[in-house]
């Protein structure tokens, strides 16, 4: 297997960029934060007991991402691309990984960081819609939607994800800066590391990560 990381705090468009990379490429789009909260939708062992620390922008313990991560990764091919988006976001988590990519003979390929100030990261998370039905993304300003609150693509209900409130987004970037951000130096370190501006419009952070591959 072979394996990209998208790493970047919370509003840095991880999300958005790969679901353009994912049909652009081979690269199989694996969300935690995706995969938690259709846990937490369906109110499995796993949802129910992850929904708290999400609610709070808290991170969800190491143990239960690193069997939802093993898990989807049994369930592929053992050759398979995957690009992960919102994980690792523990140094732990990231141990981990490269013990996982090593028991199958994979290689991590590249870690792109998309880095973007902190304003723009709050007003992007604060004004997030998110389509009930096919997970697209909006903005009230910077993508809206052509009818307000209704999916351009599937015409269903817009909705505002409960941590994108206000406080809870404080709170998510503080949890970023002192348990995420330092594995920026140890990609770098491992000269694995790409920065990118994603202080741009998608398309220019997608070519810009697309040119690496
Ligand atoms: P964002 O990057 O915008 O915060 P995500 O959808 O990646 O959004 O994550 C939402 C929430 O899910 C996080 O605040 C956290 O509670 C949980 N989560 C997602 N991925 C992880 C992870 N790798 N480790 C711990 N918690 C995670
Ligand atoms: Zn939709």
């Amino acid at each position: 297997m072979e394996a990209i990381i998208l790493l970047g705090a919370p509003g840095a468009g991880k999300g958005t960029a790969a679901e353009k990379i994912r049909e652009l490429t081979s690269y199989a789009h694996v969300a935690t934060g995706d995969m938690l909260r259709d846990a937490v939708k369906r109110g499995s062992d796993l949802g129910r007991e992850a929904e708290g620390y999400m609610q709070r922008g808290e991170l969800v313990p190491d143990e239960i991402i690193i069997r939802l991560v093993e898990e989807r990764l049994d369930a592929g091919r053992a050759d398979g691309r995957y690009m992960f988006d919102g994980f690792p976001r523990t140094v732990r988590q990231a141990e981990l990984l490269e013990q996982s990519i090593a028991r199958r003979g994979g290689r991590l390929r590249a870690v792109f960081f998309l880095d973007a100030p902190r304003a723009v990261l709050v007003s992007r998370l604060g004004g997030r819609r998110i389509c009930r039905k096919c997970g697209m993304n909006f903005h009230v300003v910077n993508i809206p939607p052509r009818r307000a609150g209704v999916c351009d693509a599937c015409g269903e209900e817009l909705y505002q994800r409960a941590d994108d409130e206000e406080a809870t987004i404080m709170n998510r970037l503080d949890v970023y800066a002192r348990q995420t951000a330092g594995l920026i130096a140890r990609y770098e370190g491992r000269n694995l590391l790409v920065r990118v501006n994603s202080d741009t419009g998608v398309d220019a952070l997608v070519s810009a990560i697309r040119s690496r591959l």
